[in-house]
């Protein structure tokens, strides 16, 4: 396996990959992990992930939690919107972490070389062919030396500028916005607090402010008052013109120092149509770009390579047929599609300068996030999107539902988090990066229920590569049973939609902690059947 660019997404497929055994090299024309923060909101999905991965300590050690946001008009505070009373129970994570890119890419390249591998810096694929056995990837070391790579498969996660993507033919649909945007990661004096995100909005003018980990430390980024396209951005800013401009819209007498980080720049929203062609994968930057408007960039890139990387394992080491690849682009593009869709219109409404949308956004903005931040339900599903908790995927070739049921969830859907019992709940059961089959009873269990589903779970036959565990989680009616995780609070059943309290169901949760399979029955044959000519189990 071939992953080109060592990036969110390049580090995030190689770490899964590496967890399911699969042999890889990973370069990187950059001489060494980013220096730049750029991306640093971390969403509760993309948490979840890092859990999984047994590594999110980590980075909940380094990152801070942002309390809330608020949107300031015309110098006062117009509406606040706080994250600790989003009330989810599904995920342990209902913040938005903000850490700097290079910390979360020196986390996963430390998690790397736990499992034995070094990213290979300062090398820079300069072709890429295929053909119907494998990909050849042409490569330059910085002393000029050039070489060849061979690979079954390769992941293009070289960023916005791919040339994976170009070699594939690939066209990046889609434009620059006008404005022109201003950067600053740096101390911020003021008299605000420093743990919510803000949203200045004053007149033509529109700022946004960032906690980041740190004494006084934020971004900035404010529209800047020269247009795309008439400064390039080689042309650097300046803390002064950063600091003007953060006045100007946010009206408050607020003095910037000690940048770590500036930055002018251009923000472009682009995708590709397909997310592979033959035995190449396009994942992050390099399928799609979009504004920083919800954080969204980097941890479409983390769940991409999430989705494909599972698969690629499956194909690569065991017997799954080959169209189980196809699935990637089935799931992915349309998510990548929405988020652009989302980022686009959001960004559109904060950064309109003159129109209807600047009106929208002066009288319509605050009283919408007002509302939401007084309405219970409202604040979850905003979180639940943002977050990206809510994506599901619908392609029907690899998931299985044994009819639609309103209540319970679906194939496709994210499984959830729940507690089970005193410190036990869902997401310590379905770790790692593998497959887990949830037996869900609402019904008590007796003896010798429990002990003919335990005997059938444990003949399920397990797709080559990735591990599959078992698991029953139930109310019993002998007691406490190793074979079984008793339940001792409902919250399982309501999260998992066994309203009725005789009601049973059967999950197959694939590694990227999606359902691939649901039966509302205990009956495990249905689900051999699916493991078997599915996902090649045996
Ligand atoms: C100013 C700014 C602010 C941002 N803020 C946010 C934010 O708040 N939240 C968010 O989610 N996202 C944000 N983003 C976007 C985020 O940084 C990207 O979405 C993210 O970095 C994508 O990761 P990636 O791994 O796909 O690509 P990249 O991080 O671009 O990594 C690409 C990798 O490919 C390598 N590479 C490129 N070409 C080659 C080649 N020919 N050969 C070998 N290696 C190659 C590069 O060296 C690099 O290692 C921001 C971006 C910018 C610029």
């Amino acid at each position: 396996m071939i992953i080109v660019g060592a990036g969110p997404t390049g580090l995030m497929a190689a770490a899964l990959l590496a967890r399911c055994g699969v042999g890889l090299r990973i370069f990187s024309q950059d001489l060494g992990p980013a220096q730049e923060s750029r991306a640093f909101g971390v969403q509760a999905r993309s948490l979840e992930l890092l859990l999984n991965m047994g590594i999110v300590d980590e980075v909940l050690d380094k990152g801070m939690l942002a309390s809330g946001s608020q949107i300031f008009m015309d110098g006062k505070q117009a509406a606040q919107l706080n994250f600790d009373d989003i009330g989810r129970t599904d995920t342990p994570y209902s913040f938005v972490l903000m850490l700097p890119q290079w910390e979360t890419e020196a986390i996963l390249v430390r998690d790397l070389q736990r499992l034995g591998i070094e990213v290979e810096y300062g090398v820079k694929a300069t072709d890429l062919s295929q053909d119907p056995d494998g990909v050849t990837v042409t490569a330059q070391r910085q002393s000029g030396e050039s070489f060849e790579i061979r690979g079954q498969y390769s992941i293009g996660a070289d960023g916005a500028h791919s040339l994976v993507r170009k070699k594939l033919g690939l066209e990046f649909v889609g434009a620059p916005y006008p404005q022109g945007f201003l950067l600053a990661d740096c101390k911020v004096d003021w008299p605000l607090d420093h743990n919510h995100l803000k949203l200045f909005l004053q007149g033509t003018n529109m700022a946004i402010y960032f906690p980041l980990p740190g004494k006084n430390l934020g971004r900035i980024i404010a529209l800047s008052a020269t247009p795309s396209g008439q400064v390039q951005g080689a042309q650097p800013t300046s803390l002064e013109e950063v600091q003007k401009a953060l006045r100007e819209a946010s009206g408050i007498p607020v003095t910037l120092s000690e940048p770590l980080w500036m930055s002018r720049y251009n923000i472009h929203h682009r995708g590709v149509e397909q997310y592979a062609v033959g035995r190449v994968f396009l994942a992050g930057d390099a399928a799609h770009i979009h504004s920083p408007a919800g954080g969204q960039g980097m941890n479409t890139g983390l769940q991409d390579a999430a989705n494909l990387a599972w698969k690629l394992a499956l194909i690569v080491k065991g017997q799954a047929p080959p169209h189980l690849l196809d699935t990637y682009n089935d799931e992915r593009w349309p998510v990548g599609q929405k988020i652009l869709n989302f980022t686009d219109r959001l960004f559109a409404i904060i950064s309109s300068q003159k129109g209807w949308l600047a009106g929208i956004r002066n009288r319509l903005l605050p009283r919408f996030a007002g509302t939401v931040s007084r309405t219970g339900i409202l604040r979850s599903k905003a979180f639940h999107f943002i977050s990206q908790l809510g994506i599901r995927y619908h392609v029907p070739v690899f998931l299985h539902d044994d009819g639609p049921f309103k209540s319970v969830l679906n194939a496709g859907e994210r499984a959830p988090n729940a507690t089970i019992a005193r410190n036990l709940d869902v997401f310590s059961l379905i770790d790692g990066y593998r497959f887990h089959v949830l037996a869900i009873s609402s019904r008590p269990l007796d003896e010798a229920e429990i002990a003919r589903l335990s005997d059938d779970l444990a003949q399920l036959p397990t797709p080559q590569g990735i591990d599959l565990r078992t698991h029953i989680v139930a109310h019993s009616l002998i007691g406490r049973d190793p074979r079984l995780h008793r339940c001792e609070s409902s919250q399982v059943f309501q999260a998992y939609g066994l309203d009725d309290e005789s009601q049973q169901a059967l999950f197959l949760i694939r590694p990227d902690g999606h359902i691939a399979y649901r039966s509302l029955q205990l009956n495990v044959s249905g689900l051999k059947r699916f493991l078997r000519d599915r996902l090649g189990g045996q």
